[in-house]
């Protein structure tokens, strides 16, 4: 169910964090800003007790999208920090023991800990079972080497999950999750210059030691924790693309009733109030298609890939489309640098591609289709 309490007080802080936000500098992780959503309580009720957080019960991706939507609609770069925080922590929380879990997520749920989600490589983008980076057994612990790409807080972060082959040839039967601490000997990274509201980076791991208690869940099993995980967001990410959307489509339904042409508000033109109805009502497709994913998620459905892919594939293409739909309305006024649409229009764009293109969320569905 939809904690309409939830989504104001997550509105509510990303309004009081706001000047903090802004006060972010360009390709690195607004320490800050981490804090103060912990502090003001909202990153704790996204991480149960026993991993840190104020949650009675596990986590929730009904509550994940009430937050994201929320911080959606008012502020891209807390939505962001939220995001990414329980992206990078979420694998220990649903696959760590509980030991891993108070000592790792405990410290990022709070907000003195910052995380990052490391599956991508240069060669293993869409295709994550392909990835390389090894992880080498050294007596009763590993040695990772190589290379991992486009993660969301690198090289900031502090905790990362990471997912390393430990098995080679073996597909994704051959993959293992692992928690690096950021300080690690060998692990070292440079920032990337990417149209994104979020530092990220490269990763580069020299022969990195991890122990045995740093093995997330089962060796070789962590390409599923890795999709398991992915299941959980995909439906977020489609909450968050929706207040943004959201945002968007409020402007321009004040710019149509403001701005006059040929001596009239201009959504007394069809060509404009038509196209802003059309939208309005993708939109409200899109939020039932993202809460009916999360609450699937939440029952614990076995339809959950196929749910969490449409999800994400609906509510991304569907907020691309509603934000380049307010432009439009707008005219050269929304392409001002510093605009709230010039902000959402480039914001809007990476979704499509991260956790998953628009293309293999299809495939995902398709694969669903021809199965059953
Ligand atoms: C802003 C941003 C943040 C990110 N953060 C993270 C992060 O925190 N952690 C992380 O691990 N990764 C992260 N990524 C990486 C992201 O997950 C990958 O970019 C994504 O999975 C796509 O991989 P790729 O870019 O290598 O594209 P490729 O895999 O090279 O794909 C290129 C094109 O081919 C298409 N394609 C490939 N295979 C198929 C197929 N089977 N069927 C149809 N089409 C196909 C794709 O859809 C795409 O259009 C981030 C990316 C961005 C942009």
């Amino acid at each position: 169910m939809i904690d309409r309490d939830l989504a104001s007080e997550a509105e509510a802080t990303a309004r009081k964090l706001a000047s903090i936000a802004a006060a972010g500098e360009d390709g690195r992780v607004n320490r800050r800003l981490i804090r103060g959503l912990a502090e003001e309580g909202l990153l704790p009720r996204l991480f149960p007790r026993r991993a840190g957080g104020s949650r009675e019960g596990e986590v929730s991706a009904v509550d994940l999208c009430v937050v994201r939507e929320a911080l959606g609609r008012e502020s891209t770069l807390a939505e962001n920090a939220v995001a990414i925080q329980t992206l990078g922590a979420y694998p220990i929380v649903l696959g760590g023991t509980p030991e891993q879990a108070g000592r790792y997520a405990g410290p990022v749920a709070r907000g003195e800990a910052v995380a990052a989600f490391a599956l991508t490589e240069p060669e293993a983008g869409t295709d994550a079972a392909a990835l390389a980076l090894r992880a080498d057994r050294d007596g009763n612990g590993y040695r990772l080497t190589g290379t991992k790409a486009f993660i969301s807080n690198a090289p900031d972060a502090d905790v990362y999950t990471l997912f390393a082959r430990t098995t080679p040839d073996a597909g994704a039967k051959g993959i293992t999750a692992f928690v690096v601490n950021g300080d690690a000997k060998g692990l070292s990274g440079t920032s990337l210059q990417l149209l994104s509201a979020h530092p990220i980076g490269r990763l580069e791991l020299d022969g990195v030691v991890v122990s045995a208690d740093q093995v997330l869940g089962e060796v070789d099993h962590g390409f599923r924790l890795a999709m398991r995980t992915l299941d959980l967001f995909r439906p977020s990410v489609g909450g968050s693309v929706l207040g943004m959307a959201r945002a968007a489509l409020d402007a321009a339904i004040a710019h149509a009733s403001n701005r006059k042409a040929f001596g009239r508000p201009i959504k007394e033109f069809q060509a404009v109030s038509h196209q802003l109805a059309e939208m309005a009502t993708k939109l409200e497709a899109a939020r039932a298609l993202v809460y009916a994913a999360a609450e699937a998620y939440d029952r614990g459905d076995q339809d959950i890939a196929r749910r969490s892919a449409m999800a994400k594939l609906f509510a991304t293409e569907t907020a691309q489309q509603v934000i380049d739909v307010a432009i439009q309305v707008h005219g050269a006024v929304a392409l001002e640098r510093g605009h709230l649409l010039e902000h959402l229009y480039r914001e809007v764009r990476a979704p499509r591609i991260y956790e998953g293109t628009s293309e293999i969320q299809r495939e995902i569905i398709a694969r669903d289709l021809f199965r059953r």
